[in-house]
């Protein structure tokens, strides 16, 4: 397990009990010739060691774009990062390039969603493992190689002493996938995020490669913020959830509590949206009706209110003048009270 170290090359403390990964109040908005996109506007969440954080949500929900903002990739050009990213205790908002750069690759990494973007055509999948562990560890040429092998074995390649030299287009979806978590784990990062790590993929390959991501974080001990936009993805692969939505998280619980007993009508809508075992053959899916707001102008009160069936449960028009808080541990942010949460859902569907 690599350690984090400073710019002054201490060696930061987490304290007991404090999360490995602590964001705080966290917006990112872009400017553009329309006006301000408030891709995520106002988001904290935590995340401990060993543990997976699923984030969900439609498109443009910003669970992209919040991990984008952990790793400090967004271009500070025309993007503006507030609020408080601290992984291990040190502050990565604001942090110099340099800080983040070291970071990247080595104490934290990515997966992206398309392994044949990421990857890039003109070198082999081997050098590509290779040159961030030469980079971060300062091995040779020869023990790179050997650390390449050794990765694209862990993560299910058959004879990988051969494929080390194959390029991208030679693998199959599902192998270029477990090519890019070989990169990604090549320097045993303490936390990976995975971006629809298994979008494109067919279901059994899918459930190889988040068994995977379990078996490695295992081994590792790496924490996991997984995104996605299917909550079955999650179910069986993290331990606590975030649904987010127009750039607010809007529930929050461990997995179990948010896909037994969800709180917030945007997540019954995705849950009511999703196909399941138990779903009869002629009962059509229901998809949430309207569309997410523009993140140029977010509705005033709950984001969520066009869209919602449950706005007159709610006293006066709170939904449309009133933005709901999400109160800290298990909750959702809505104006129905906690009745109302527990059983309207059961009543309606
Ligand atoms: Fe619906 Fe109102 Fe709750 Fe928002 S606050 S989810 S509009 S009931």
């Amino acid at each position: 397990m690599t350690t984090l170290t400073t710019p002054e090359g201490e060696p930061p403390a987490a304290t007991d009990g404090e999360a490995f990964l602590s964001v705080r109040d966290l917006e990112v908005h872009f400017a553009t010739e329309d006006g301000t996109v408030k891709a995520v506007d106002g988001l904290s969440f935590d995340l401990m060691r060993g543990r997976t954080l699923g984030i969900v949500g439609e498109s443009g929900s910003g669970k992209s774009v919040t991990n984008l903002a952990v790793l400090g990739l967004h271009d500070p050009r025309n993007t503006t990062v507030r609020g408080s990213v601290r992984l291990a205790g040190q502050e990565l908002t604001g942090a110099p390039e340099r800080t983040l750069e070291r970071l990247r690759g080595n104490t934290m990494a990515m997966i992206f969603q398309d392994s044949l973007t990421a990857l890039s055509p003109y070198y082999t999948v081997g050098r590509q493992i290779a040159e961030p562990y030469r980079k971060h560890t300062g091995a040779t040429r020869r023990q790179a190689r050997q650390r390449a092998v050794e990765m694209l074995a862990k993560v299910g390649i058959p004879n990988p002493g051969r494929r080390v030299d194959d390029y991208p287009h030679q693998f199959s979806g599902g192998m270029r996938q477990r090519v890019m978590i070989a990169m990604a784990l090549v320097c045993n990062p303490d936390l990976l995020i995975a971006d629809e790590p298994t979008t494109a993929l067919d279901v059994t390959v899918q459930a190889q490669i988040l068994d995977l991501l379990g078996e490695l974080q295992q081994e590792y001990g790496s924490a996991i913020v997984l995104i996605t936009h299917d909550l079955g993805v999650v179910a069986n692969t993290a331990d606590e959830l975030l649904v987010m939505y127009a750039g607010r998280a809007v529930e929050r619980g461990t997995v179990r509590e948010v896909l037994s007993s969800p709180r917030h009508p945007y997540t019954w809508g995705l849950l009511d949206s999703m196909p399941r075992l138990s779903t009869p053959v002629d009962q059509s899916l229901r998809p949430i009706p309207g569309a997410p707001p523009s993140l140029l102008a977010t509705p005033a009160g709950c984001p969520f209110h066009p869209r919602c069936a449950y706005t007159g449960q709610v006293e006066g028009d709170r939904c449309a003048t009133e933005r709901p808080a999400l109160a800290a541990g298990r909750a959702a942010a809505c104006h129905l009270d906690a009745h109302a949460q527990a059983t309207l859902r059961r009543t309606t569907r």
